[in-house]
């Protein structure tokens, strides 16, 4: 067993005994789940998937696809748009609340079920006969295969949905949905229902770790900043009415569902998804709240710990009698910058007169624009020695 795989075994050990909660009761198709299942899954940004436990079983995506859901709302309508119909507030309210602003209607938090059906209502608005379609096609794109309905669980759902019903007529009466407000509800249960397995959730959380590009195939799935609005919300409002404390122990955006999924961001570094059926009364999973916080720890994954690589670009200099190389690579920030400035300056005042000094960019990731600013007024002032190559 590779040491990763170990590694995540042992967390999973971990947390098997522990038989808190429930499963979901009131659908009556995951009520009746497997309680015992547990899993987890790993992906990083070279597309290695590293999954532990029931791998394989499939389960609803549930709520997990309310972030998803969004992205293509986004990609397709702009943040502008999308805002009209629905906030980006976390309400502290549990996921099937009828939290609407007061006067406009407009759900505060998309994550929850009321914004998640505006969201819904969003897609493809314009030819609402195909938005099942383009849903379906738009989160197979996330997990990089074709993903399908669990007919038996959307049936159950929708016979037994009149809360969520509810709520999208009261959406439609204040005009936050336009048009068939039933077709609307039933994409919603139908995006609710696809199966996907513990790794599917992971390579999904992965592509918006990766800034929209997908971490197996190298597609863009997503443009890069709606994948950063979508982690960003899911920072605030992924865990209900535990999103707060959630973003203090653990540290990731992340999103569950009413299965038992769990899917974690930990941005440039891992897509993360656990699967342990049963609730806290949240309606997030036991075990999966429990791996994801011990897993942040070992891993180093809170967003907000220091993360050193931010200020301290990678860089090497190599020297022949008249030339002088610093080649730049990784990430390079405005403290980063600074940083190499003061590094260049020791370089140019200990260099002999006749040694130039190239800068070699063409390894640099990505360079933030307030970088390349402070990096070229200072160069200029440098002198005519120092030039950029590889930009
Ligand atoms: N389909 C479920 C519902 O609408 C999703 C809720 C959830 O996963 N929290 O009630």
């Amino acid at each position: 067993m590779d040491p990763i795989t170990q590694l995540l075994s042992q967390v999973l050990e971990n947390v098997r005994s522990n038989d808190d909660g429930e499963t979901a009761q009131y659908i009556p198709e995951l009520a009746g789940a497997d309680p015992r299942a547990l899993a987890m899954a790993v992906v990083g940004p070279r597309g290695r998937v590293t999954s532990v436990g029931d791998d394989e079983r499939t389960f609803t995506i549930q709520s997990i696809s309310k972030p998803f859901v969004l992205a293509l709302a986004l990609t397709e309508l702009g943040r502008d748009r999308v805002l009209r119909h629905v906030g980006v507030e976390p309400s502290g309210e549990p996921f099937n609340a009828i939290s609407l602003e007061r006067g406009t209607g407009r759900p505060a938090n998309p994550l929850v079920n009321a914004g998640a059906i505006a969201t819904t209502g969003l897609v493809s608005a314009d030819a609402p006969a195909g938005r099942d379609e383009t849903i379906v096609a738009g989160l197979s794109r996330f997990a990089g295969r074709p993903l399908t309905v669990d007919e038996t669980v959307y049936a159950s759902e929708s016979a037994t949905g009149h809360r969520n019903r509810a709520l999208a007529h009261l959406l439609r009466s204040h005009g936050i949905i336009e048009g068939d407000v039933d077709g609307v509800v039933e994409s919603y249960f139908r995006q609710c229902s696809l199966q996907v397995t513990v790794r599917d959730l992971a390579v999904m959380a992965g592509v918006l770790a990766f800034s929209g590009q997908h971490p197996l195939t190298g597609e863009q799935v997503v443009p890069e900043a709606v994948a950063r609005d979508v982690v960003s919300i899911m920072a605030s409002c992924g865990m209900y009415d535990f999103s707060g404390e959630w973003l203090m122990r653990v540290g990731l955006p992340a999103k569950s569902g009413v299965s038992g999924g769990l899917a974690a961001v930990a941005p440039s570094q891992f897509g993360v998804a656990t699967f342990s059926p049963r609730l806290d009364r949240y309606g997030n999973s036991v075990r999966g709240v429990q791996i994801l916080e011990r897993l942040s720890d070992e891993f180093g994954m809170h967003v907000f710990e220091r993360h050193e690589s931010i200020t301290r670009p990678g860089v090497g200099v190599t020297r022949t009698p008249e030339l002088i190389t610093v080649r730049l690579d990784g990430e390079l920030s405005f403290s980063g910058a600074e940083r190499i400035l003061t590094m260049l300056r020791e370089i140019v005042a200990d260099a002999a007169t006749q040694e130039a000094v190239v800068i070699d960019v063409a390894e640099l990731a990505h360079a933030h624009p307030s970088a390349l600013v402070a990096l070229r007024g200072e160069l200029a002032s440098l002198g005519a020695r120092v030039s950029v190559v590889g930009g």
